[in-house]
């Protein structure tokens, strides 16, 4: 009887390895880990196109399941080297290299006290400035201690695919290498813990927070594809009459970038989503931050879908979608027009509850825009603002563009992880 026992144990366990393996053997070499950008495929197909680590031998291919794993499979490797990386299920980057998790306590440096900061800055405040400039050096120094716990600088040639649901939560991927795809991954953004004041920013001051998603700093040759960007939940808290803002961007795009598409990608539940130049200021941006948008889905976000200065941006074929009109995720405007900037809009849809079409542009001093058989509600339009020129450029670097009418369901049907071969 004992025998039979275990040889059936050994029959079960026998039967379950053949199942993981041919399991794991269909998994874990899929055929999109190896792929390139498509030819023609947006502005990261210019010159030698985006292939990151497609080339990738055997033992640059690695498989992480953590966050030391994650970012030793990145760090120390050679630029020149093609590497892939395999994400399996959800990695939280606020945590230490034992997976313990770290919150505010953890990073805080002696004597910040968060008290004492709102006392020290609150407008007309009569504290002493020593005590005002100690607060912030503190803040400033726990700051800092967050930000070398989810700060991951990707090197060039790199593939980073999702497997089995990948979530990166927590972290800020910072690209400032060359040939970088990212793909299939679900990102929860960044929680900054120690948000600063800025009285001058706006009429009335504002919170303002550290980190993106992803932030393309520099960065070229970058192809983001069928990935999400949300905000975790959050519990909305104001100060000096302002929202205590955590999180900054989802993929801003800013110092010198150039070269990058983004496409069948879900941004939901965000306040500044992508922002393409980060100041008037920055004018070596200027023949730069090409960047093309499409098939992507921006649901539920208020604002920087996306805000440009300077770049050439090809804007075809997204879905935007908002049934909020209030709330901490009301819909605010969808292109932003600022400095130098050439937007290029074609075949976009937006449905937009409680908004007029002329929220869909809105003005920072830019000039130009082109709009191309856009829908707002239903209705085709075509002049958003009417003090806007044409922009100076066509796009040329495209595959299909679809008609208007079929853009919602290809978007909703095929944007996001976990749809690659739909
Ligand atoms: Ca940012
Ligand atoms: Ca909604």
């Amino acid at each position: 009887m004992k025998k039979i026992m275990i040889s059936l144990g050994l029959f079960i366990t026998l039967i379950a390895v053949v199942m993981m393996t041919s399991f794991r053997g269909s998994a874990e070499s899929p055929n999109f880990m190896r792929e390139a950008l498509p030819k023609q495929d947006g502005f990261a197909s210019v010159g030698n196109g985006t292939t990151g680590g497609a080339n990738a031998t055997e033992q640059n291919v690695f498989k992480v399941t953590n966050k030391k794993e994650f970012v030793s499979a990145l760090k120390n490797r050679k630029n020149t080297t093609p590497k892939i990386v395999l994400v399996y299920g959800t990695i939280d980057f606020d945590t230490d290299d034992n997976g313990k998790p770290l919150t505010m306590k953890d990073y805080m440096v002696d004597g910040y006290d968060f008290q004492q900061y709102l006392e020290t800055h609150k407008p007309q405040s009569t504290a002493v400035k020593s005590l005002k400039d100690e607060q912030e050096a503190k803040r400033k120094a726990s700051q800092k201690n967050q930000s070398k716990s989810i700060t991951v600088h990707v090197p060039s040639n790199t593939s980073i695919i999702g497997m089995d649901n990948a979530k990166l939560k927590g972290v800020n991927l910072v690209l400032d290498s060359d040939n970088v795809i990212i793909r299939n991954i679900q990102f929860e953004s960044p929680y900054d813990y120690f948000p600063s004041w800025d009285p001058n920013d706006g009429l009335e001051g504002n919170w303002n927070s550290q980190y993106d998603s992803i932030s393309i700093k520099g960065g070229t040759h970058i192809w983001i594809d069928h990935s999400s960007f949300q905000d975790g939940p959050e519990t909305v808290e104001k100060y000096f009459g302002r929202k205590y803002e955590h999180r900054d961007g989802l993929v801003d795009i800013t110092n010198e970038a150039d070269y990058i598409t983004i496409s069948y990608s879900t941004f939901e539940n965000h306040n500044k989503t992508m922002l393409i130049g980060s100041s008037d200021s920055k004018i070596s941006d200027e023949g730069k931050l090409h960047v093309t948008l499409h098939h992507n889905y921006f649901h539920d976000v208020v604002q920087r879908l996306p805000r440009v200065r300077f770049g050439q941006v090809h804007v075809y074929n997204n879905y935007f979608a908002s049934d909020t009109t209030n709330g901490e995720y009301a819909y605010a405007y969808a292109l932003g027009v600022g400095k130098k900037s050439q937007i290029y809009a074609e075949n976009n849809v937006a449905d937009i509850v409680g908004k007029d079409y002329t929220s869909f542009v809105k003005v920072f001093g830019g000039k130009q825009l082109t709009t191309v058989n856009n829908m707002f509600n239903g209705q085709i339009i075509d002049t958003f603002n009417d003090t806007l020129t044409p922009v100076d450029w066509k796009p040329e670097l495209f595959n299909k563009i679809d008609p208007v009418n079929e853009v919602k369901e290809n978007v909703l049907h095929n944007a996001g992880p976990n749809k690659i071969y739909r």
